[in-house]
């Protein structure tokens, strides 16, 4: 009997346990460490913030899945990687032996700049932590009246948050109680088309969100801004730029530039060949691409697939990942904006094909039987 053992349960775990619901592999053992037993979708988190979402709407419940696919779970979190044993560590003490790992996830964000401040922090990652930070908030600012709310970070994440932040306390403790600002750092959307910066520019003037475009830093009053003076703020959200996890580091793997595993193309370790990796844990040295859940997502097949191959001595197969991707961001009340190749658009009807995509993905993890099936076995 052969081990697999899947650190994380981020989008490509996912698909391989679903697959392995309706195919099981003959002759492996298949262990998942992940310190969850849901999957939060960052894609439906901001609709879950604004108030159009219940949590279980917007979470893939694991215990189910991985009962129905016959992986074991184990509830921590892997703390250590020793490539060249073979071995992971667990929060909890345990250590595991594999014959092959896929890693999948996801990646930290770095708030270390943010430290100092005196104001309420609330990083987005983790997002279980963030659900609940997030709660709180809203608590407060029912029971002052008033809430003064900065988002640091300019990217799509940090789009979103804002206005769907500005969204639901509207709604909550009315318009002329709320000030949200959002801090983007050098500029909007860095690495994203004109087109749709100029859009999102203009869904935050008319959503009323101060863009400001500085770096900031966390101090005892609030926010201290690039040119000394202060946002002063009652609460602020972080959604910086990501960086690896810690551990990485002393696993012994080879790293991309950026301190992810380094993969080539099957989305395999390039120096250790039983070490697999998905999502925004690895990066493709061979294509390099941004790190975001569609990637995640799309990795997902092509992990299953080479971890079959890889695990019954069958070559693996080469992935490219696509060139473009389709990004749809929530603008607070049922609106979107969309952009591809360089072409954005804004209103209702982006809503509802956001709405209706992020519904039928999630739909795949739901309401799975916890009962045992699936017992055929056979190739991926
Ligand atoms: C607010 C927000 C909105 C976003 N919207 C979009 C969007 O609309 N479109 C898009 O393409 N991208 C979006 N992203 C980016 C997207 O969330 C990530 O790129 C994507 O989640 C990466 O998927 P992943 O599977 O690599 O990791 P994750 O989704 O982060 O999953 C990682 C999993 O691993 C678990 N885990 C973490 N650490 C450990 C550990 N040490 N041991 C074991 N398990 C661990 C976590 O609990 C989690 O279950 C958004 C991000 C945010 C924050």
């Amino acid at each position: 009997m052969k081990r697999l053992v899947l650190a994380g349960g981020g989008h490509a775990h996912l698909h391989l346990m679903k697959s392995l619901v309706s195919q099981r592999w003959r002759d492996v053992e298949v262990i998942l460490v992940t310190p969850y037993t849901r999957q939060i979708y960052s894609g439906m988190l901001p609709g879950w913030m604004a108030g159009h979402y219940s949590l279980e709407q917007c979470a893939a419940a694991i215990e189910p899945l991985a009962a129905a696919a016959g992986v074991t779970l184990h509830q921590a979190a892997v703390v250590a990687v020793s490539a060249d044993e073979r071995k992971i560590r667990t929060s909890t003490g345990t250590t595991f032996e594999y014959d092959a790992l896929s890693l999948d996830t996801g990646a930290t964000i770095d708030t270390s700049c943010l430290a100092a401040s005196g104001a309420t922090h609330i990083p987005v990652r983790p997002l279980e932590q963030f659900v609940v930070s997030w709660e709180r908030l809203l608590d407060k600012a029912r029971r002052q009246g008033a809430c003064r709310l900065a988002v640091v970070g300019g990217g799509a994440a940090g789009v979103e948050l804002a206005l769907a932040a500005r969204h639901r306390l509207l709604n909550e403790i009315g318009e002329r109680q709320v000030t949200v600002s959002l801090l983007v750092g050098n500029e909007l959307l860095p690495g994203h088309g004109r087109r749709i910066r100029q859009t999102v520019a203009a869904c935050l003037v008319d959503h009323g969100i101060a863009l400001i475009e500085t770096r900031a830093a966390g101090a005892p009053e609030g926010l201290i801004l690039a040119d000394g003076s202060v946002l002063p703020v009652d609460a602020f959200l972080s959604a910086t730029g990501v960086r690896p996890p810690a551990w990485l580091q002393e696993s012994g793997l080879s790293l991309a530039g950026d301190g992810f595993v380094a993969v080539g193309e099957g989305q395999q370790s390039l120096s250790h060949g039983e070490v697999f990796a998905g999502g925004d844990i690895a990066s493709r040295i061979d294509q390099p691409h941004s790190k975001s859940g569609v990637y995640a997502v799309r990795a997902g097949p092509v992990l299953t697939h080479n971890l079959y191959r890889h695990l019954h001595g069958q070559p693996l197969e080469a992935y490219s990942p696509q060139r473009r991707s389709l990004y749809l961001l929530a603008t607070g009340p049922k609106a979107a904006i969309m952009s591809w190749n360089g072409i954005a658009a804004r209103g209702h009807w982006v809503w509802r094909w956001k709405d209706w995509i992020d519904r039928r993905f999630m739909r795949q993890y739901q309401g799975m039987p916890s009962s045992a099936q699936g017992e055929r076995h056979g190739t991926a």
